[in-house]
């Protein structure tokens, strides 16, 4: 069993984007108050008094969409500081990352996942849920910046959804051939739109790598990550090929992390909704810092015991957050 020690903090849960496998148009979402969201200064005290103390020494900020959230870069710099960090991520779409690459990067930010599911300006369009002026451009002049400021490894998330985009897998792992990119495909899970994922359903990583094996080629790569990814990489390429399994693999006991959302609710594992403690209540009720550290210590203990018990409830579409609420 892994040690538990990566973060994945949700720094707000709106989007600029309406990704329709996570916050389709038309959907009824109960955004967090602003008033419900943790502060700055609240966060930073869970993470340095409560997280940090426990063993906790890797975090990634996400959402909804972190580069929404005022003060993004403050914060950054802030968690950057904690002598204790190792690993300081992002998971963005990128829309707004030109203009914000380089003071992520001055703030101390190295390590940054873009979502991109397409190479087509229709599709990707067609997927984000976009009925103005095409976006992709946008998102691919953010790639460019950030790997220009120097981010390494640079990671692209695919979702593939069959029928929308996995016409371009082949294209998109072609992208790692000539740049020392890591393009990462994730299985569709059934959190967001369950509607979509009864009617599209969810593509295999196994079968997506035989399409890439049957034209490229295929080889496990040396370079292993720490997260959940199955990495590859095609013969002579510069970069490599990672695979999100979450539905077709079990990979639970492989995890180490936990993930806190906009609104300081504490959720063990992303395909079990059980279990999950609310931290803000008590942080604002002045609750002692070692009773919040007690309460993560023993949520740590039960961990092992419950990763996926519920995984079959989830296949039916019965999630109640969807991946922008829980920081995905
Ligand atoms: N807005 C940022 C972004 O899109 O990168 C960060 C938050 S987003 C919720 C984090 C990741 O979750 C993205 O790579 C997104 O593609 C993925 N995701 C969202 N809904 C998903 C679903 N139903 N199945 C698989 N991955 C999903
Ligand atoms: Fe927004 Fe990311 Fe969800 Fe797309 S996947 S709607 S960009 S939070």
């Amino acid at each position: 069993m892994n040690a538990v020690d990566y973060l994945r903090i949700s720094l707000i849960d709106r989007c600029n984007f309406r990704c329709q496998y996570c916050m389709p148009e038309g959907a009824e979402l109960d955004y967090i108050l602003r008033q419900q969201l943790l502060t700055d200064a609240e966060l930073l005290s869970l993470i340095e008094e409560v997280f940090i103390p426990v063993g906790f020494t890797r975090f990634r900020l996400t959402g909804g969409e972190p580069l929404l959230r005022p003060g993004v870069i403050e914060i950054v710099r802030a968690i950057a500081a904690f002598p204790q960090t190792q690993d300081l991520a992002m998971t963005t779409n990128g829309f707004l990352l030109a203009g914000m690459a380089q003071a992520l990067y001055d703030a101390g930010l190295r390590r940054i996942n873009i979502s991109l599911d397409s190479l087509e300006p229709d599709t990707f369009d067609q997927i984000i849920g976009n009925r103005s002026r095409s976006r992709w451009q946008q998102v691919w002049q953010g790639i460019q910046s950030a790997y220009q400021v120097g981010f390494d490894p640079l990671k692209l998330n695919v979702v593939v959804i069959p029928g929308v985009n996995d016409h371009e897998v082949l294209d998109l792992a072609a992208l790692t051939i000539d740049r020392q990119w890591h393009v990462r495909f994730i299985e569709f899970m059934p959190i967001g739109n369950s509607q979509l994922f009864g009617d599209r359903g969810w593509i295999a990583s196994e079968e997506l790598r035989q399409r890439i094996r049957d034209s490229f080629g295929l080889t496990e790569s040396q370079v292993r990550g720490n997260g959940p990814a199955d990495v590859f990489q095609i013969p002579g390429a510069k970069g490599t090929l990672g695979f999100i399994s979450q539905m077709s693999e079990c990979f639970c006991d492989r995890c180490n992390r936990m993930r806190l959302s906009a609104d300081g609710w504490l959720r063990p594992c992303l395909l079990n909704e059980g279990h999950q403690i609310d931290l803000k209540t008590p942080l604002r009720a002045g609750a002692d810092m070692a009773q919040l550290r007690k309460e993560l210590r023993q949520l740590l203990a039960i961990k092992p015991e419950i990763n996926f018990k519920q995984r079959e409830s989830g296949i039916t579409g019965a999630y109640s957050r969807t991946m922008s609420q829980i920081g995905g």
